[in-house]
């Protein structure tokens, strides 16, 4: 039998971001009391985080967590992402693991099961890998499974295919995320770079159970050069190779002419040669700057040092320590 590393484990942190999720989040709560009961060995608390929504996400919330003590609330001031808020969610969990999960229920609540049980066995990070995505349009499906590869293919770290952030993590992962003071974060890429024990469960990820996607085109773009420029300088070198294929072929292009000059009597005539040359150049020129103002942009943005998010009200909770948070503000409201 696996020796039983983490048999003395008693409390299990839930962290729930939610942005305008008044349609689902009553569902989400239910079932996830479902699984408080039925994994009855631990303690639980669940911290939703409501980033910023502007629904009646936050007062619903609200209204549950007054009736039971086990729910917790991170008010953002603000929408600040969901890679920033399940980060709000990891720094106030107290839990001897946390499991990150969607409001959404397309992470199912009942496969978290699975993965306490892969924890029990010692595994320190254990994700959930998507078999098959219901209800996802073909561009969706195509772009993510796209995504996952080129990433992988550019990233100094490997980070597992078809991966999201649903996934449990044991105390020393969480401790180690929490000393990582990046502002654009790409957790899974993250959590990969951590090492440690970790093993794949995979599921079937259901279809949302109500409203729209939070993650509309333009975010998931960010998403994605997150992922990449965060754990990659590739494509800087990408930009070099870029300027040396054009410089040889403009090479070319200047023997060619060269020839035709010296050893003939026809010549290249016309400015279309010489409009193509020029918007070629010009455009492999902006990529790479481009590029280089990507990485550029994420070493400004840490030299200001701003707090990674700001909390307006702490609800459910018995303290807030300095290291369990980075927003300046840390006031607990009571429920
Ligand atoms: N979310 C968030 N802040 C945002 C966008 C999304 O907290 O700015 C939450 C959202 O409420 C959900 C999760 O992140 O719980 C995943 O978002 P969504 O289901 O919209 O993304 P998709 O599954 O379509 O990629
Ligand atoms: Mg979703």
């Amino acid at each position: 039998m696996t020796k039983l590393k983490y048999k003395n484990a008693r409390l299990l942190s839930i962290v729930i971001p939610c942005y305008n999720e008044e349609t689902v989040i009553e569902e989400t709560i239910k079932q996830l009391k479902t699984l408080k009961a039925e994994l009855k060995n631990f303690d639980f608390e669940l911290i939703f985080v409501d980033d910023g929504s502007h629904d009646r996400t936050r007062e619903i919330l609200k209204n549950h967590a007054a009736k039971d003590r086990c729910m917790k609330i991170i008010g953002f001031a603000r929408n600040f992402g969901h890679q920033v808020a399940v980060t709000a969610g990891i720094d106030a969990a107290q839990g001897d693991a946390v499991v990150l999960i969607d409001a959404d229920l397309q992470d199912p609540p009942s496969v978290v099961k699975e993965m306490v049980v892969k924890w029990l066995e010692g595994y320190d990070v254990v994700y959930g890998t998507r078999l098959e995505r219901q209800g996802e349009s073909k561009f969706k499906l195509a772009t993510a499974r796209s995504f996952y590869r080129l990433l992988n293919y550019l990233s100094d770290v490997p980070i597992p295919l078809d991966t999201g952030d649903f996934r449990l993590m044991s105390r020393p992962v969480v401790e180690t995320l929490k000393a990582m003071p990046e502002r654009d974060r790409f957790l899974r890429g993250m959590v990969s770079w951590v090492g440690f024990r970790q093993v794949a469960v995979p599921y079937v990820r259901a279809e949302r159970f109500a409203g729209i996607t939070k993650y509309p085109l333009r975010k998931m773009l960010r998403l994605a050069i997150d992922g990449i420029v965060s754990f990659s300088a590739k494509p800087l070198k990408i930009s070099v190779g870029f300027g040396l294929f054009s410089a040889s072929f403009a090479m070319l292009g200047i023997i060619y002419a060269l020839t035709l000059r010296i050893f003939t009597n026809v010549w290249i005539e016309g400015w279309t040669a010489l409009m193509i040359a020029v918007l070629f150049l010009g455009g492999v020129q902006l990529i790479c700057v481009g590029i280089l103002g990507e990485y550029i942009g994420r070493i400004y943005r840490e030299v200001k040092q701003r707090p990674l998010y700001v909390v307006q009200e702490y609800l459910g909770f018995d303290q807030i320590k300095p290291q369990m948070s980075r927003s300046p503000v840390t006031q607990i409201k009571q429920l």
